[in-house]
């Protein structure tokens, strides 16, 4: 059997089983008993038999022993709740020989805990069968054309593994050789399989379909897209958002309410089956259980489309949220920016030994900018040097020592000498600076990614303002915006003033998403009210931020913030359904127009109508692609 231990929850995820066999077979049967007690008393009222104080007597203990464990807890824990109120109402009913219904009473609260149990275990169920099973084993290619088995846990980042035909991917990696259709619906939501050939992202955790493929492992493990999925999930079973810790407080207030509530209405009427309804009509199980489940099932939702979010409290924030501040390179574009002209100065090195000089300077760098130009020089076959002292600066550019002399690489600011701009040009400019002085430039064009303006004409429809900060400047910077529709566009900007505009922002009063992918953007993201990583990104990016966009599509944050919204409806419905019918129940319960048992369904009643309004937001089953 499988485990996914290693990949960061310490326990294996639970498979989808039937409804019938998820229910707690002892929760059933003391629930059928109950039920079953409660007919007999019933019926046996209409009929003169001395026995069946015995048999309420019995029914009712096994029926109230797990909600008397459950109320003393929640006192020894100081929360006011549910259980004790319906145990007074419960003992309050036998007291008086209204036995029936203190029976029926007791079965709707066991009925009602089955249906709050099952209703959690399917929002859990949907986020844990987001996972597939990785293969145990992986077929590692060594030195010349050996392949070994290896242990998953085993394979290390740059390793290449060979994935069969209907095998599992067990790493994020490149693919090397061979092309295949994979369905990664599980991990970025694409629905539809994706061909895939050489140089070629895939995700661990999606399935191979056709063809054998070679893969150069890049994140294994825990750092996988899966293994950010387990810890997604873990994350958000354990995390009590705001909303949460609002809820409990609302059902211990409305259970003091039914308490109060039903004082008066013993002192003015002196009617004790009044009083009992009073109890029981009160119930805040509705807000209490659909809070929880409403945030499960809304971050399972998310997940299911690609996105994951890392607690409940930031998706309390996103439903909030009002501007979408975004990173315009690898984030709005897609960061896989290409060299499209050298420019040289007159004295100064030729096209050639520019583009040596560069990528020498830019060998260590992790931004797009640097591997695009090294990737150029290599494609034209030119040397590149090792370099010493590589430094880096954040929405600056880089420097190092090559052959001896001091290459720098990056924008005007970071450059002496170089120009403000190339007219005619909206490409991005790398200015080469060697021993201080300025040595030519190398402009690239970065692609913007198809699906960014529609993000952003999405979150304008949803009321919500954008704004574009970049490192880059602004004459790139503003036709970028013209392009995705991004009209508020602040450029030249070092990560620091990165979060001064996030600062200021929220200064002003309003509720920010931040979202970016490189090393400049952590702070804003950090500081941010969400941060919100593109998956491709930078590994900092990703641990600054509050969701991750595994599979980079801004459209995935517009399904994130659609589905926070609607959580927080959902919420809210529930909050103010309840305080209405608990109130009016109280009302009709006092005036003596509800008998206990008629109270008691309607308390039974429109908890399950809340739940099955926060169960609305599970995310219906995946297709599975078999495991051959
Ligand atoms: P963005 O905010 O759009 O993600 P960055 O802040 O990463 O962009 O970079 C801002 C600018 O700094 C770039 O447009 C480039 O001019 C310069 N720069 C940053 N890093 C490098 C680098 N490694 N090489 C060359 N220039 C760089
Ligand atoms: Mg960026």
């Amino acid at each position: 059997m499988p485990t996914t231990a290693d990949a960061g929850t310490g326990r294996p995820p639970e498979v989808q089983r039937p409804l019938w066999q998820r229910i707690d077979r002892t929760d059933l049967a003391r629930t059928v008993f109950l039920a079953a007690c409660s007919v007999a008393v019933a019926l046996g009222a209409t009929w003169p038999w001395d026995r069946l104080p015995v048999i309420a007597v019995v029914g009712l203990v096994a029926g109230c022993w797990p909600i008397l464990t459950e109320a003393v807890r929640d006192a020894v824990n100081r929360r006011m709740s549910m259980e004790l109120s319906m145990l007074i109402a419960i003992i309050a009913a036998a007291a008086i020989g209204e036995w029936t219904t203190a029976l029926v009473i007791t079965t709707f609260v066991l009925a009602a805990e089955i249906l709050e149990d099952l209703s959690m275990d399917r929002g859990r169920g949907a986020l844990t069968d987001l996972m597939t099973f990785l293969p145990d084993t992986v077929r590692v290619r060594g030195a010349g054309a050996t392949v070994t088995t290896v242990p998953r846990d085993q394979v290390r980042p740059g390793q290449t593994v060979v994935v069969p035909p209907g095998g599992r991917i067990p790493v994020d990696g490149t693919v090397t050789a061979g092309h295949s259709t994979v369905d990664q619906s599980r991990i970025t939501g694409e629905s539809l399989p994706v061909d895939v050939t050489v140089d070629d992202t895939v995700f661990a955790g999606s399935v191979n379909q056709v063809g054998a493929v070679e893969i150069r492992a890049d994140r294994v493990g825990a750092d996988s897209s899966y293994g950010r999925i387990m810890e997604a999930v873990r994350l958000a079973q354990s995390s009590e958002p705001p909303v949460q810790r609002l809820a409990d407080r609302l059902a211990a207030w409305l259970v003091y309410l039914a308490l109060g509530g039903a004082l008066v209405t013993y002192l003015l009427t002196r009617d004790l089956t009044a009083t009992i309804s009073v109890i029981v009509v009160a119930g805040a199980c509705g807000i209490a259980a659909g809070t929880p489940l409403a945030v499960l099932a809304a971050i399972a939702r998310i997940a299911r489309a690609g996105a994951f979010v890392k607690d409940g409290a930031h998706l309390e924030a996103l439903s909030t949220v009002d501007t979408v501040v975004f990173d315009k390179t690898g984030t709005l574009t897609t960061g896989r920016p290409t060299v499209t002209r050298v420019i040289t100065v007159p004295g100064g090195p030729d096209e050639d030994a520019l583009l040596s000089y560069a990528a020498a300077a830019e060998n260590y760098s992790e931004h797009p900018l640097g591997r695009a130009v090294v990737a150029h020089a290599q494609t034209l076959g030119l040397p590149v040097e090792a370099s010493q002292n590589f430094t880096y600066s954040p929405g600056l550019g880089v420097s190092a020592e090559v052959g001896g002399r001091q290459v720098t690489a990056g924008n005007t600011a970071f450059v002496p000498g170089a120009p403000a701009s190339f007219p005619n040009e909206v490409a991005t400019a790398v200015h080469i600076g060697v021993d201080g002085r300025y040595a030519g430039s190398v402009l690239l064009a970065d692609e913007i990614r198809p699906t960014s303006s529609r993000a952003v004409a999405d979150l304008h429809d949803e009321g919500v303002r954008t704004i574009m900060i970049t490192g880059d400047s602004a004459g790139t910077a503003l036709a970028v915006g013209r392009a995705v529709g991004v009209t508020d566009v602040r450029a030249d900007l070092l990560p620091e003033d990165k979060t001064t505009v996030i600062d200021r922002e929220r200064a002003a009063g309003h509720r920010l998403v931040m979202v970016g992918d490189g090393v400049n953007d952590a702070p804003a993201l950090a500081k941010a009210d969400v941060g919100i990583a593109m998956g491709g990104g930078t590994d900092i990016a990703r641990e600054s931020s509050d969701v991750i966009l595994v599979s980079s599509d801004p459209r995935d944050l517009v399904t994130t913030l659609r589905t926070a919204r609607r959580a927080r409806r959902i919420v809210t419905f529930n909050f103010i359904g309840t305080v209405t019918v608990d109130l009016a129940g109280i009302v009709l319960a006092a005036s003596g127009l509800l008998s206990p048992v008629v109270a008691a369904f309607v308390h039974v009643g429109s908890e399950t109508a809340f739940i099955l309004n926060s169960a609305r937001l599970i995310p219906g089953r995946q297709r599975r692609t078999p495991p051959r």
